[in-house]
């Protein structure tokens, strides 16, 4: 097996057939799979090997997927780096997996230090000049476009995905062929796709949600992927409409975007199906969307670490503000701190295992053993299960508040402000204080036009919660800080707001 073979049967079955679109280029099945090989043997021609690590640096720009799918055809290991970091975060990465090439552009490769950089033999320049290293186009003008991917083991490493950090150190997770195949397909299923689809992808590809959730699923239904660089809501809607997609994915902060703001009423016109994963999705927002537009957005939970998908909220019975069920041939368990299963509705760490559980954190033996025990890998996060075998996500272990003793949950609090019509988005964390341990704090970004008091925001929360939960302080901001998925950073939010208290 080889996760590069979802493009080859497109190529052998329609030839034809338009793959990837970006911007006004269009590459067929056969095309995009001819540039990967092309790829490949360049490669090869370098010396790069089976299990060697290849480095994507890269936008998304069709070059990454190029890139992407002919370091697997070699059975190469294609390491994904967020394109937001700089030197030192990049030297970091690449020493860790002791990568021997990088594909990345002429601009970002200001990022590469190579003298930081003992292991790397290569800079390949996908975009604009290359002051270092050659272009990669360079490296496909002679070689041969022939290169059927070469059989894998199921579990043969095939990708290294850096986990954000939101909880920490950036760690190397690392997924087998058998992992990204088996996600991509259970995923298919869930989105019944067809080969008829167009999937807009704007969310990053170096991030396992782009990368498998969308690329490979929408590869392995041989749909078709519309690529845009970044997410810029005015060219998303655009796009959603001249290029007639069907399947619009996105994280919970574009949906409520999308809400927030005057789109014309015919954009999503074409689109039949609408999925939201990375973070929790507010009932209130789901809801809304479903009055507006007439259809559910199907939720979907997982990690990078479970390729990333585990479970699905699905057609059969959908249930509001629940992440679904487990997908095909996935296990979930809800445990106490001591492992033990907990009792039917009640609330402990989610644990997952299956076909999509990672091999492990690439060179971190002991960080791989402390979160996957006798196959179930440990998520972090807290849920329940309720008695039809819907599971309900209540937050990160790491973001639960303890206030003298009362648990708080973050996204509970978010739940009942957001249904406050004047906020637009909110993020609720922890602040450490001297008597009660933890007290709540709170950022809103209020709704453009509105006017309120935090008062009455504490006022509104203390009808609608118990008073244990009621933030403390509230602060009236322009935006909230947020990862590339576009998931808030409460952690940062908390330590800002302890270095304010510092200062
Ligand atoms: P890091 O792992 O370093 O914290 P990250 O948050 O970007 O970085 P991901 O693997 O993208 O890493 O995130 C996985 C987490 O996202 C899950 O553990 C969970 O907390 C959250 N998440 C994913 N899907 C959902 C969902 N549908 N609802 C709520 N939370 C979700």
């Amino acid at each position: 097996m080889n996760i590069a073979h979802h493009v080859e049967r497109g190529h052998r079955l329609f030839p034809d057939k338009i793959a990837l679109i970006f911007e006004d280029k269009t590459f067929t099945y056969k095309q995009l799979d001819e540039l990967a090989g092309r790829v490949a043997n360049g490669l090869r021609g370098l010396g790069i090997k089976r299990g060697d690590r290849v480095a994507l640096f890269l936008p998304n720009i069709p070059e990454f997927v190029i890139g992407y799918l002919g370091i697997l055809k070699i059975g190469a290991i294609a390491v994904s780096i967020n394109v937001m970091l700089k030197t030192a975060e990049v030297s970091y990465i690449l020493n860790d997996c002791a990568a021997k090439a990088i594909i990345t552009t002429e601009s970002q490769s200001q990022q590469v230090s190579e003298a930081d950089l003992p292991e790397l033999e290569h800079i390949l320049i996908a975009e604009g000049q290359a002051h270092k290293g050659i272009t990669l186009a360079q490296l496909m003008a002679n070689a041969s476009p022939e290169a059927p991917a070469v059989e894998m083991d199921r579990h043969a490493p095939a990708c290294i995905l850096y986990t954000s950090g939101t909880t920490g150190f950036p760690k190397g997770a690392t997924l087998a062929h058998g992992n990204v195949i088996a996600n991509s397909y259970a995923a298919n299923r869930c989105y019944r796709i067809s080969s008829s689809d167009r999937l807009l992808l704007y969310l990053p590809l170096f991030h396992c949600f782009g990368q498998n959730a969308i690329l490979n699923t929408g590869f392995s239904a041989c749909a078709t992927i519309v690529l845009q660089r970044r997410f810029d809501l005015e060219k998303v809607l655009q796009t959603i409409t001249e290029k007639q997609i069907t399947m619009f994915f996105g994280v919970p902060t574009v949906f409520i975007k999308i809400l927030n703001t005057e789109i014309p009423e015919k954009t999503f016109n074409n689109v039949r199906y609408f999925f939201s994963a990375a973070a929790p999705m507010p009932i209130e927002i789901a809801q809304k969307w479903h009055d507006k537009y007439g259809i559910f957005i199907h939720e979907g939970y997982g990690l990078t670490e479970t390729s990333p998908f585990a479970t699905y909220n699905n057609d059969l019975q959908y249930k509001l503000g629940s992440i679904g069920t487990p997908i095909d041939n996935v296990e979930i368990q809800i445990v106490d701190n001591y492992g033990h299963q907990v009792q039917l509705g009640e609330l402990g760490e989610i644990l997952v295992r299956g076909p999509n559980v990672m091999l492990g954190y690439w060179n971190r033996p002991f960080e791989t053993a402390e979160v996957i025990q006798n196959g179930w890998f440990h998520t972090g996060d807290i849920g329940r299960m309720d008695e039809e075998g819907y599971f309900y996500i209540v937050d990160r272990i790491k973001d639960m508040i303890n206030l003298s003793g009362f648990k708080v949950y973050p996204s509970e609090v978010e739940n009942v402000i957001y249904q406050h019509p004047a906020v637009a988005e909110v993020a609720v964390y922890g602040v450490p204080d001297p008597i009660k341990g933890e007290v709540v704090n709170t950022n809103i970004v209020l709704k453009p036009g509105h006017n309120i008091t935090a008062q009455q925001i504490i006022d509104f929360c203390y009808q609608n919660m118990a008073a244990y939960k009621v933030p403390h302080v509230i602060h009236f901001v322009d935006a909230l800080p947020k990862n590339p998925t576009g998931k808030v950073l409460r952690r940062l939010l908390r330590h800002n707001s302890i270095q304010d208290v510092h200062q």
